[in-house]
């Protein structure tokens, strides 16, 4: 599965910890994430991830395109509700993205544990159907 992996400043060090942590089910899928996020992430753990642009100059807007272009399965972007975001436009447009083609998608570390652990389970066979389906729209 295709999976992307986004976080706001003051959410970097706990979705660091939290891919440390599920380190052993993140390596079995396609990681990407935003900019500094995926660095991060690089430099805590031996994840091979696909990094684009930082958010705030369009990395939401690129993760947005894939979910658009049926290549992103789960997204686990964990935002901080305290701090105006300079592209909160984008981060709007990420989200609607995600529930106009039904992508799951975890916003806080409580609702990212549920998804990993469901993504370890195999609970989340139903996006390949998903996927061959969109393919052949
Ligand atoms: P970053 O972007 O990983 O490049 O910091 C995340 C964001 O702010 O949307």
């Amino acid at each position: 599965m295709n999976i992307a992996l986004i976080a706001h400043d003051q959410k970097k060090d706990l979705l660091v910890n939290f891919a440390i942590a599920y380190e052993y089910i993140l390596n079995k899928h396609n990681l990407f994430a935003t900019g500094t996020t995926g660095k991060k992430i690089m430099e805590a753990t031996s994840l091979k991830i696909h990094r684009y642009q930082s958010g705030p100059y369009g990395g939401d807007q690129q993760i947005g395109a894939d979910i658009a272009n049926n290549k992103m399965d789960m997204v686990i972007f964990f935002r901080d509700p305290m701090t105006a975001q300079s592209h909160e436009p984008d981060i709007q447009a990420l989200i609607r993205l995600c529930d106009v083609y039904m992508i799951p998608v975890a916003t806080n570390l409580a609702t990212g544990e549920i998804l990993i652990k469901a993504l370890e389970r195999g609970d989340l066979q139903w996006r390949e159907y998903v996927k061959e389906k969109r393919s052949n729209i």
